[in-house]
Order: structure tokens, then C-alpha cells, then sequence
């Protein structure tokens, strides 16, 4: 198996997260790859339209901040610097691939449900992250 350089993790700062970086940090290991971590914000317009007539900006602000917080924390135990920890506003997929890109990742880690049903029609961010990815794309299975 190639030897991964640069990984970066997604994550959603859910419970699931740590088994995602766990796997990511297991990989790493020993072949000394950097790792990096991303998480990516929603803005709040793309969940209710753009036309309605409410200023979502301080909230907006209030989840970013609690959002960086949350992320340096992650970031701490798991060792990853400040300086390879990313939070980017838009869509998680799209986000994902263009910091990808931008930092020459060799792989990307995401964690993966195991959906069935409409879930599983309705797409995830793992299977949107694999379509259109320009490297290697992993998926940890999580929440079993
Ligand atoms: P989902 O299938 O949408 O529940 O997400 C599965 C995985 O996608 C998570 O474990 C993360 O690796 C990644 N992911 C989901 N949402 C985000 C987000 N907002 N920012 C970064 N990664 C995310």
C-alpha cells in the first residue's frame, strides 16, 4: 500500500470524530504522514433559503466561534497543530475537496453510517466526498 503523506480528516466535531482521527492517526503512524483537519460550517441561509427577510449573522458568528473552540480542543488531543486545522463556511463536500487540493492531501479520512432506506437515497457527506475527489478518499465506519 502507497504510503500516505499528507492526510486530512474531516470532521463534523460529533461524537463519531474521534474514531475518524483515531483511524487517521494509526495510519499516520510510523510513516510519519502530516495531518491535517477540517471542519466545515453550513451558513445558515443554505438551511433556510436565501429570501428570508432575518440578519443570521450573529449567529453565524456565535457558531463559528463555538465551531473553532470546539475544533482547537480536537485538534489538541489528537496533536495536530493550529496551523493544519481548518474552518471553512460552505458545503462540506465541496470544502473538503478544495482544501484537499489546496494542501496537496494524499487522502482524505471521513467517517462513513451505515445507511439503508431513504437515508441512504438521500446521499452522505462520505459518498459526496468520494465522488470528484482528486486523491484517495477513506471511509471509517462509525456508530455501529
Ligand atoms: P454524514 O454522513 O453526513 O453524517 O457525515 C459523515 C462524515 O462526513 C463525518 O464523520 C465527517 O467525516 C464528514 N462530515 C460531515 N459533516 C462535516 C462537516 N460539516 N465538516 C467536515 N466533515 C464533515
Amino acid at each position: 500500500m502507497a504510503n500516505y503523506k499528507k492526510l486530512l480528516i474531516a470532521v463534523d466535531l460529533s461524537e463519531d470524530s474521534p474514531e475518524v482521527a483515531e483511524r487517521a492517526r494509526g495510519l499516520a503512524e510510523g510513516s510519519g504522514a502530516e495531518l491535517h483537519l477540517i471542519h466545515v460550517i453550513e451558513p445558515l441561509s443554505f438551511a433556510y433559503g436565501g429570501d428570508i427577510p432575518m440578519d443570521f449573522s450573529g449567529i453565524q458568528d456565535e457558531i463559528h466561534q463555538q465551531a473553532t473552540q470546539q475544533l482547537a480542543k480536537f485538534g489538541e488531543t489528537w496533536k495536530i497543530p493550529a496551523n493544519r486545522q481548518y474552518i471553512v463556511l460552505g458545503r462540506p463536500e465541496v470544502e473538503i475537496h478544495e482544501k484537499a487540493e489546496e494542501i496537496g492531501a494524499d487522502l482524505i479520512v471521513v467517517g462513513s453510517h451505515g445507511r439503508y432506506g431513504l437515508a441512504l437515497l438521500m446521499g452522505s457527506t462520505a459518498n459526496g466526498v468520494l465522488h470528484g475527489a482528486s486523491c484517495d478518499v477513506l471511509a471509517v465506519r462509525v456508530g455501529s
